[in-house]
């Protein structure tokens, strides 16, 4: 689930570590970060968690998800605007990425220490449930309805990014000039560096242990992209060696096929998105990965300022076209397929 910031000339002034959203979230601040920015950056992810997590009772997904099939819910501005982002991505995709997910997610528990491997009729049961379609959003009553008995929200391959982007807003309201913000491997990066030269990100590398990188990322240059934060740019990986548990010698990872039910297998072993987007970004690195490499990189060359790196089983790597501008190989044991 790691990227790793290399060191550079300019070392973290400053830097905290909390336990928020599901992960280690670590924001360093260079110039003028006080305890008392941190402790708003930090306040702002909690906030973020506990409205939008499925897992905490009273968040406004919790709401959302025992209201199904029942009855609308009034839920913050911010989740809404969460929500239709995910539905975007869910219509976008064709369903690959899907914010209703949650049964399955539920199903299958990955990461939670509880989880074993659902007989087909299990599968079969739940599958029904998720259709992004079936989510109703009433944006002048500002709430969201179910509309059947059973499904539930999950908004993990979405909400990181989302809190990368609100801590980067933070961070430029208090006027601090750079700042590095990791949530869980959300990368982003906010300013440019003291001594002008480009932010160099490791993309972890997907077979190797937490630390490893296997190539690096230099975002300076890239187009902002329209309704971005200025000067924000961000690096997000989602790929089989994130979350998952081993039963019966095969692996079973967290993204999961909205289709079969099952962990998605398509030979992909990760998918990054660089892009001034952190929100568009997390839930494009799972879209893409979900749609596999032909469909993903038709989706995403179809798109604007960004661009998408995708590994293969057979430590191949590709691009979208503009990728390698932004992206250099390190490790030789992987072979760039131009
Ligand atoms: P991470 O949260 O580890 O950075 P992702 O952003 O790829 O990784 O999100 C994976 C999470 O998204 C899963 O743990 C699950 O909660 C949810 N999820 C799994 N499959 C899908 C899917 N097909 N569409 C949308 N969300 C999904
Ligand atoms: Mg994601």
């Amino acid at each position: 689930m790691l990227l790793i910031i290399l060191p550079g000339c300019s070392g973290p002034v400053q830097s905290q570590s909390e336990f928020v959203l599901g992960t280690v979230c670590a924001v360093s601040l260079y110039d003028h970060g006080s305890p008392k920015i941190y402790r708003k950056i930090f306040d702002r992810l909690r906030e973020i968690e506990n409205l939008m997590s499925a897992n905490v009772e009273d968040s406004d997904l919790g709401r959302i998800n025992r209201a199904s099939g029942i009855e609308a819910v009034e839920v913050h501005p911010d989740t809404l605007l969460v929500l239709k982002r995910a539905v975007h991505f869910a219509e976008l995709s064709g369903g690959a990425f899907d914010p209703s997910v949650g049964p399955l997610v539920k199903l299958w528990n990955i990461g939670s220490g509880d989880d074993r491997v659902p007989g087909e009729e299990e599968i079969a049961a739940v599958l029904p449930l998720i259709n992004w379609k079936d989510i109703v959003i009433d944006e002048d009553a500002v709430t969201v309805f179910l509309r059947q008995p059973g499904m539930r929200l999950d908004l993990g391959a979405i909400a990181k990014g989302y809190a990368a982007d609100e801590a980067a807003g933070i961070v430029r309201a208090a006027g601090i000039k750079r700042a590095l913000i990791d949530l869980g491997g959300n990368i982003l990066v906010y300013g440019t560096k003291r001594d002008g030269s480009s932010w160099r990100v490791g993309i972890q590398n997907p077979v190797e242990s937490r630390g490893a990188y296997f190539g690096i990322a230099e975002v300076q240059n890239m187009p902002p992209g329209s309704g971005v934060l200025p000067g924000s740019k961000t690096m997000v990986t989602s790929g089989v060696y994130e979350r998952f548990f081993e039963f019966g010698g095969k692996r079973y990872h967290h993204i999961l096929s909205t289709r079969s039910g099952r962990p998605v297998d398509n030979g992909l072993l990760s998918v990054t998105v660089i892009s001034g987007s952190s929100i568009d970004a997390d839930a494009l690195s799972t879209a893409l990965f979900a749609l596999g490499y032909e469909k993903g990189s038709t989706l995403a060359e179809s798109l604007d300022a960004m661009e998408a790196i995708f590994v293969f089983a057979d430590l191949s790597v590709r691009g979208t076209s503009g990728a390698f501008g932004y992206f250099n190989l390190t490790d030789g044991d992987f072979t760039v397929i131009p």
